[in-house]
C-alpha cells in the first residue's frame, strides 16, 4: 500500500482482507473505500491467489495440485494435500476433532508446501533436483499455496486440525527470508500454529543458525533430512555433505531452543542396498544417541521416481530397520507414503503431468 503512495495502516486491511478474510478480488475488499479500490483496480494490482491449474487424485485420498504462479517468470510449483496426515509429521496427540465426524470426509490432514521452482541441492533420490534450479518463490506465492488449497478443501481455520509441513520442491533455507516471511503471514494473518507447521532442511548450516534465533512464537518444527548414518554414505547421496558434514549440522541444530516435549525430527529416506542395511541402523542409532538431543527418526521407504538409478527397500529391510532402531530405544515412526501412484510421495515432486 505504501508502494501504491497509501498509508501503512492501510496495508493491515489489505492483509485482513486477504489472508483471515480470504477474499481474493480487489473489488471486494469493502473495508477499503471504494475510491481507493478503483483506483487500484485501474493500476493493475491484484490480490489473487496462485491458481491452481491441474489436480492428480490418488486412491489413497492424497490430491497433488499444479499451482499457477504470478509474474513474468510464471512457473508452475506442487502443493500435496494428505487428509488424515501421513503418520509422520503429527506433531502432538491433539489430532482428533471431536464432535465434527461426519461433517468432512477428513478429520485432519496434512499440507506439504514448495518453497522454491526446482531445487538447487541435488539429493540423488529426488525427482525435483532434475529440474534444477529455477527460482525462489515470494512470501505470497508460498502462503497463497496454503490459501488455494485450504479454499479447495473448504478447510476453517481455528476448527480444522491441518499441519503443514514444507517439504515440497526447494530447499526452503536457500529461500530463507521469503519462507519466514511466508510462515508470519500464515501465523499473523492467517491464524496458524507455529506448533502445527514443520520445515525441512538438507542441513543448510547458516539457515539452520538463523533459525535458531528466531522467536519461539514464528519458529516451526525442524527436521533434518539426514539420510545416512555416515559422512561417507550422506556424500554419496547428498553432495550437500561435502560443504556442511553432519557434525556442523547437528552442531547448529544444537543452538534451537525447544520448546517443552519438542523434538527435532531426522528423515531418513531407506535406499535399498545403500541406507537400509542392518549395520546402517546400528549406525545411526549411534550416530543419533551420540547427538544427546531430543530426537526421533522419522523412516521413509524411497518412493520411486523415473529415471533415478535408486532401488526401494524390500519390506523386510524396512520393518527390520525399525526394529533395530525402537530395540536401540531410538523413537521411530514409519511414514506412509502416500500418493505414490499420482506422484505425490516424498522426492517424487516434479511437476509430472501424468496421473
Ligand atoms: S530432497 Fe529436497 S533438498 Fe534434496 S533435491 Fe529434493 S527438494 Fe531439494
Amino acid at each position: 500500500m505504501v508502494r501504491a503512495g497509501e498509508s501503512a495502516w492501510r496495508g493491515r486491511q489489505l492483509a485482513e482482507a486477504i489472508y483471515h478474510q480470504r477474499i481474493t478480488e480487489l473489488s471486494e475488499i469493502t473495508t477499503l473505500p471504494k475510491s481507493l479500490r478503483l483506483r487500484l483496480i485501474a493500476e493493475d494490482w491484484q490480490v489473487a491467489r496462485p491458481a491452481i491449474t491441474q489436480v492428480f487424485q490418488s486412491i489413497d485420498g492424497t490430491e497433488r495440485s499444479l499451482i499457477q504462479c504470478q509474474g513474468p517468470e510464471a512457473e508452475t510449483v506442487e502443493t500435496v494435500w494428505m487428509p488424515e496426515g501421513d503418520d509422520g509429521e503429527s506433531g502432538d496427540d491433539s489430532d482428533s476433532n471431536p464432535g465434527d465426524e461426519g461433517a468432512k470426509r477428513w478429520r485432519r490432514a496434512t499440507i506439504c508446501i514448495s518453497s522454491q521452482v526446482g531445487c538447487a541441492v541435488n539429493c540423488q533420490f529426488c525427482l525435483t533436483a532434475r529440474l534444477g534450479f529455477r527460482r525462489n518463490l515470494s512470501a505470497g506465492e508460498i502462503a497463497g499455496q496454503v490459501l488455494a488449497v485450504f479454499d479447495r478443501h473448504g478447510v476453517e481455520v481455528g476448527r480444522d486440525r491441518v499441519n503443514l509441513v514444507f517439504m515440497g520442491m526447494g530447499e526452503p533455507f536457500l529461500n530463507y527470508d521469503n519462507f519466514m516471511a511466508a510462515v508470519r503471514l500464515l501465523i499473523q494473518e492467517v491464524g496458524l500454529s507455529p506448533q502445527r507447521m514443520t520445515v525441512s532442511t538438507s542441513g543448510i548450516v547458516p539457515g539452520i543458525v538463523r533459525f535458531a534465533r528466531e522467536p519461539a512464537e514464528f519458529r516451526p518444527k525442524l527436521a533434518i533430512s539426514l539420510n545416512a548414518p555416515n559422512d561417507a554414505i550422506r556424500g554419496e547421496i547428498m553432495p550437500i555433505n561435502r560443504k556442511w558434514p553432519i557434525k556442523s549440522v547437528v552442531d547448529a541444530v544444537r543452538q534451537v531452543q525447544l520448546r517443552p516435549r519438542e523434538r527435532i525430527t531426522f528423515e531418513y529416506v531407506l535406499l535399498g542396498g545403500v541406507t537400509d542395511r542392518p549395520e546402517d541402523a546400528r549406525e545411526l542409532a549411534r550416530m543419533v544417541r551420540r547427538t544427546g538431543l531430543p530426537i526421533k527418526v522419522n523412516l521413509i521407504a524411497w518412493n520411486p521416481g523415473p529415471g533415478i538409478p535408486c532401488t526401494m527397500p524390500q519390506l523386510e529391510a524396512v520393518e527390520a530397520f525399525r526394529s533395530a532402531l525402537v530395540g536401540a530405544g531410538i523413537p521411530t515412526s514409519l511414514r506412509q507414503p502416500r500418493g505414490r501412484d499420482i506422484y505425490a510421495a516424498c522426492g517424487q515432486l516434479k511437476r509430472t503431468v501424468e496421473g
